[in-house]
């Protein structure tokens, strides 16, 4: 189990860490609100502990914007203060449970080992297979005629959102919404610019291209005809 710890105090987070490493559990550690939206974008983490306050922005706003950008994982805020109006805000923002500081370790183990718990899925989560490319949601294991193909946490997610909607075109502004959130501006290519690092990992060399540009529209994911 990955957790991504955000926490701008270092004294409080390598504590945080270091106790959350002795139980085993992976932890990276982003010290800045701006880090640590970076973090969860960029990989997958089965659980965001997040503390409210932080030097460049507050754990509500970082909150809203993970969960804008579709992060549906568990996240536990950190308060400082008993505040009700603190705990309010934290949960509204999206956050699944909290902890007021000085909390003790024990308890925080707890609470984690129980947000886990609860976030398992009911029922095991698809697979998908298109051509001689299969995935694995859960594992994240994408293969393709039997070689292992390794994706970053954007790529994996571009290409769940294209199998989600195998066969139908997808436009760069749905992409935009549903891989990145609200975050980039239209003008930017950085659609073209993934779209290039997953067709390099999963169509070169390939027979059978399984990503389709549909010029002015979008995009596809589809064993297309081979025209002749
Ligand atoms: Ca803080």
């Amino acid at each position: 189990m990955n957790i991504l710890l955000i926490e701008d105090e270092k004294k409080i987070a390598s504590f945080v860490r270091n106790g959350l490493k002795a139980e085993g559990y992976g932890v990276d550690c982003a010290h800045s609100a701006r880090d640590g939206v970076f973090m969860a974008s960029e990989c997958q983490y089965d659980l965001i502990v997040l503390d409210l306050k932080l030097g460049d922005g507050d754990g509500v706003e970082v909150c809203r914007t993970l969960r804008k950008m579709g992060r549906t994982g568990p996240i536990m805020m950190l308060t400082a203060r008993d505040s009700v109006s603190e705990r309010v805000l934290g949960l509204d923002s999206g956050a699944d449970d909290y902890m007021t500081k000085p909390f003790s370790f024990e308890e925080l183990l707890a609470r984690i080992r129980a947000m886990h718990r609860r976030f398992q899925p009911a029922e095991a989560n698809p697979s998908y297979q298109i051509d001689d490319l299969h995935v694995e949601m859960e594992s994240r294991s994408v293969r393709r005629g039997g070689r292992n193909i390794l994706l970053s946490g954007t790529e994996f997610r571009l290409l769940a959102f294209l199998l989600q909607n195998t066969h139908r075109v997808v436009s760069k502004s749905l992409i935009l919404e549903k891989v990145w959130g609200y975050d980039f501006s239209p003008e930017s290519n950085i659609i073209e610019v993934y779209i290039k690092y997953l067709r390099e990992k999963i169509d070169k060399g390939q027979m059978r291209p399984l990503i389709h540009t549909i010029h002015g529209v979008g995009y596809r994911l589809c064993v297309a005809e081979l025209s002749i």
